[in-house]
């Protein structure tokens, strides 16, 4: 069979069909590739299960709050199966709306592995599709190291597919997935340890982020042990032993978790075949209007390499289709000061420049304003956690160009200050602002 689009994208995950939504409802006439479930790995291996296991986890820090609030509360356990089938099922029914999304819109669902044949046709299957158009939009997928026994381990595919909570877990990476789990595993009961092959989690942020988690990871009972290079993965009677290339061991545990960074969906698309370049890792690079090298081909999200996150990818696939069908001539996605939290315990919310990246570019320009404060909600309580901020300004009018938030409320607190440090907000901007009582938010715009 053979068919013809005006548009073809590869990929049916949030770049993707955001992209070809956008378009159709321009008039486009519009297809999707997608071998996997819709939605991609947001909706199916990401973000949207990882919420829900935050939200389980979250549940129990808070229980254990309770009665300083005058509760008889004593919990009797878990049941992370349970959990599993109402997450699962949840997951299907944005399965549903996503297929249902397309059809409304009349484009149409393609089942199936995409690959090029040239720079206008893909094969998918036995099947032909044309197109004057195409968006890779395949995302990426969990690393594994190339060492003895690494199959013995999982990947954040696999925390999804875990049917029982796991009694003692051992998780490698410092990136923002690998603190994540911890905290769930952790806060769900499960004995948990991390290990990273520098000195430290989340080295790409803001150090003051990176040290305040350590520490709270630290204290809340999570295992963090730093230079560990792993070299070998062997199976006991007893659990799981990692090996690492200075002779340590670490185990035994019943699941271990590598995450220690992604890689791009294209090592099977074939894109030589339609000419377009990659970069040494496998990553489509493109300019600032998602344009690849190739005149009609264009890349977005994940398999970009740039800020791997869905508003990305979904912004990045919208602006692409205003500006391709629906007459914004340069309408793009800008990069810079894109918000973003990581779901540890407490949550962290981050916009803009590090106070490193600051000084760098600004040097003696930069001011950086602190605070650290035990929230009210620890109080009436013996088991405290700190939140500490931090804002940096640069130039004699002390524009705010990052801003960064650990401790509770975190998550929900950065989208309206992104909003502002994009119209430029100064920091007398934030004083003038009056606080909102009492909540952590208010630290933000009180700092001196
Ligand atoms: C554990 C985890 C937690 C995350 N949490 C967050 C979060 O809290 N917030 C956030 O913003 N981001 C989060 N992310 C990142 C977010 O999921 C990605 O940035 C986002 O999904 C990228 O969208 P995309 O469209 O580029 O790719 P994807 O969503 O990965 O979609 C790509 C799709 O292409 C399909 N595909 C690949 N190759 C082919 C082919 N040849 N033919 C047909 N189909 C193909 C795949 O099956 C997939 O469905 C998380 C990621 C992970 C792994």
């Amino acid at each position: 069979m053979s068919e013809k689009f005006d548009l073809l994208v590869i990929g049916g995950g949030s770049g993707g069909l955001a992209h070809a939504q956008r378009a159709a409802e321009y008039g486009v006439n519009a297809a999707v590739a997608e071998y996997g479930s819709l939605g991609g790995t947001c909706v199916n291996v990401g973000c949207v299960p990882k919420k829900v296991m935050w939200y389980a986890s979250h549940y129990a820090h808070e229980l254990r709050h309770a009665t300083d609030y005058g509760y008889d509360v004593s919990v009797k356990g878990h049941d992370w199966a349970a959990l599993k089938t109402r997450r699962d099922a949840y997951v299907a029914r944005l399965n549903n709306i996503y297929s249902n999304n397309l059809d409304k819109r009349g484009v149409t669902y393609i089942a199936g592995f995409a690959r090029f044949i040239d720079a206008n046709t893909v094969m998918v299957g036995d099947d032909q599709y044309e197109a004057e158009s195409i968006v890779i939009a395949t995302g990426g997928q969990p690393m594994v190291p190339d060492i003895p026994g690494a199959e013995l381990g999982i990947t954040s595919d696999g925390f999804f597919e875990l049917e029982e909570q796991p009694r003692r877990v051992l998780i490698a990476g410092s990136g923002y997935i690998a603190v994540e789990l911890a905290g769930i595993f952790s806060g769900l009961g499960s004995e948990t340890k991390v290990i990273v092959r520098k000195d430290g989690v989340l080295r790409e942020f803001d150090k003051m982020l990176s040290n305040e988690l350590m520490n709270t990871m630290r204290k809340s009972g999570i295992g963090l042990d730093t230079g560990v290079v792993p070299a070998s993965v062997r199976e006991t009677d007893d659990g799981l032993m990692l090996k690492a290339e200075d002779g340590r061991e670490f185990g035994p545990v019943d699941t271990l978790v590598w995450a220690i960074g992604r890689s791009p969906n294209t090592a099977t698309l074939d894109v030589h075949k339609a000419g377009v370049n990659m970069d040494e890792r496998g990553f489509v690079p493109t300019d600032n209007l998602q344009a690849t090298n190739v005149d009609n081909i264009y890349a977005l999200g994940d398999v970009t390499g740039r800020a791997a996150l869905t508003p990305v990818a979904i912004a990045a696939g919208r602006r692409l289709a205003d500006r391709l069908y629906g007459g914004m001539d340069g309408r793009h996605l800008d990069y810079q000061l894109i918000p973003t939290v990581i779901f540890s315990h407490p949550t962290i919310g981050t916009v803009g420049m590090t106070e490193d990246e600051a000084l760098a570019e600004f040097g003696d320009d930069v001011k950086v304003y602190t605070s650290g404060f035990t929230p009210m909600f620890y109080a009436l309580g013996e088991d405290k956690h700190r939140s500490v901020m931090k804002l940096i300004t640069a130039g004699d009018d002390e524009r705010v160009i990052g801003c960064h938030v650990f401790g509770a409320g975190a998550d929900e607190m950065l989208q309206g200050f992104a909003v502002a440090m994009r119209m430029g907000a100064t920091k007398k901007d934030f004083d003038d602002t009056v606080a909102i009582h009492p909540t952590n938010a208010e630290e933000v715009v009180t700092m001196r």
